[in-house]
């Protein structure tokens, strides 16, 4: 009987015929040389956080559960080494013991360090420099299709390092990633609401200039600009404060979201709705009137793994030039009302905008050309249909405007989108991927979908 995996929100599901949680590399060179206990396509798994089913397989699918420990903390080159299964959050607690983080701390805890080498990733608070995870990915390992151990990294192949950072288990198995790290430091983090109706271009870019961190909240039509800034040390309610965070965002604003919809008669619905994001903007404002709260960095990463299925939330990522970003939240605004108007169908949490400075580490690095603010509508779904649906309105607002959109994190891409989105690179990326995978060892229908036709 096929073995059923899920992914952390339930909404994808895959029955491989072989699931494996191998042990050692050489276990993991066997099931890739293995064509008949191992069928294709076979495809690397973290902890399924992706909102695509970008991992899953009919063939077999091989969990990295097992490959989790810490290899190496070097203090002296600022470089942790650690096996490809282990969670972002519990290698940022390893490193903390000796007063080190990660360069960026991802509110994401899940994520694999597999993943996060080879994988579109974003972090926005922590993009002083920059805003993608793998962008600090000093060198790999990974097992090809073939089943030979490979090594790239920044000193000796770059530029096949820079193909890795994209690869999204699309060219091996990644077994091993070294990263750069830092001294741990606190965080300032402080909060700016503003009325979208009153924002200016000049106003905007004065934000973001003055920003080392920047994400956009946007509650209906007000804006929260959340800034960060670095300190040493942070202030005695440190620990508390990222606590209180993590408790409201990451579990009270999707749990009560979802309950809304489930429990609210609908006559009241649209009511209890409105009052719920009129209190979240309020506690914006008294955050903004208390001038921010501090908190250790590493605190901003969370630890997903007990959060109940009641406080769970979906989303999408679409990343824009910085200087549309404020035309296109404008239009987005009224198409979400537009759509909430024909439809009935709204999404129950507050937009997410992250703010990723240009970077061209990776291949599909998606701010390539030039600094970008995304436009992430984030929900607590009900009903999937309508999710669904509503996914595929975005993506043909987004795909209309120039967006560009994430392999993991953006639900129902069509070839189109990519193609458009990362042009020329998209091609390139393709023919690499054909190149190192002739015989499609690694290649499920979602990407095979999506890569462009081979020439
Ligand atoms: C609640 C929630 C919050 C999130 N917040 C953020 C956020 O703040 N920032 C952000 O960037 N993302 C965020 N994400 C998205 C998530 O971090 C990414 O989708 C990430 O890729 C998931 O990592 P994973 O280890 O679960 O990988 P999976 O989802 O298991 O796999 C992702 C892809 O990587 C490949 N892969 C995995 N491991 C390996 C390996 N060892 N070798 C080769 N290929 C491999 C898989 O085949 C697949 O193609 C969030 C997701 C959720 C559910």
């Amino acid at each position: 009987m096929s073995h059923i995996v899920t992914n952390y929100d339930g909404g994808i599901t895959a029955a491989p015929r072989a699931f494996v949680q191998p042990t050692c590399v050489e276990e993991i060179q066997a099931i890739l040389r293995d064509r008949k206990q191992y069928p294709s396509p076979v495809r690397a798994m973290g902890s399924y956080h992706s909102l695509t089913p970008c991992a899953s397989s009919n063939g077999t699918m091989v969990s990295m559960a097992r490959l989790n420990r810490v290899v190496n903390i070097d203090r002296e080159r600022m470089l942790l080494t650690a096996e490809a299964g282990i969670h972002v959050i519990d290698a940022s607690k390893a490193l903390r013991a000796q007063g080190l983080q990660f360069r960026l701390n991802i509110e994401i805890g899940n994520m694999t360090l597999g993943s996060a080498a080879c994988c579109h990733s974003k972090d926005a608070l922590d993009g002083v420099e920059y805003g993608q995870f793998g962008s600090y990915l000093w060198g790999m390992k990974w097992v090809d299709p073939s089943g030979e151990l490979r090594e790239a990294n920044e000193d000796e192949n770059p530029d096949l390092l820079r193909f890795m950072r994209a690869s999204h288990g699309l060219s091996g198995i990644v077994v091993e990633v070294t990263f750069h790290i830092e001294p741990e430091e606190g965080a300032e983090l402080t909060y700016l609401p503003r009325p979208v109706s009153d924002l200016t271009a000049d106003e905007v870019n004065g934000i973001i200039d003055r920003s080392e961190g920047l994400i956009c909240w946007t509650v209906r039509r007000t804006s929260v600009f959340q800034t960060k800034k670095r300190i040493d040390r942070p202030g005695m309610f440190a620990t508390v404060s990222a606590e209180i965070r993590h408790k409201l965002w990451n579990y009270l604003v999707a749990y009560t979201a979802r309950n809304i919809e489930e429990e609210v008669p609908e006559d009241m619905r649209k009511g209890a709705m409105d009052a719920d994001f009129s209190l979240i903007k309020s506690l914006y404002e008294l955050l903004h009137r208390m001038g921010g709260i501090t908190i250790h960095d590493a605190d901003k990463t969370i630890d997903y793994r007990d959060t109940e299925p009641d406080a769970r939330y979906v989303f999408t990522f679409w990343s824009f030039p910085r200087a549309e970003w404020l035309r296109v939240l404008r239009e987005y605004l009224d198409f979400a009302d537009l759509y909430f108007q024909k439809h009935g169908f709204r999404c129950n949490m507050p937009l997410g905008s992250y703010y990723i400075r240009r970077d061209d580490k990776s291949l599909l690095s998606y701010s390539a050309d030039g600094d970008t603010f995304s436009i992430d509508p984030i929900h607590a779904p009900t009903d999937r249909d309508a999710w669904n649906r509503y996914l595929d309105a975005f993506n043909e607002f987004a795909f209309q405007r120039g967006g560009t959109p994430l392999l993991n994190q953006s639900p129902r891409l069509t070839r189109a989108h990519v193609q458009a989105a990362y042009g020329e690179r998209w091609n390139d990326f393709s023919a690499r991927v054909r190149a190192a995978d002739p015989e499609g060892r690694m290649l499920n229908p979602f990407f095979a979908e999506l890569l462009a036709e081979a020439e």
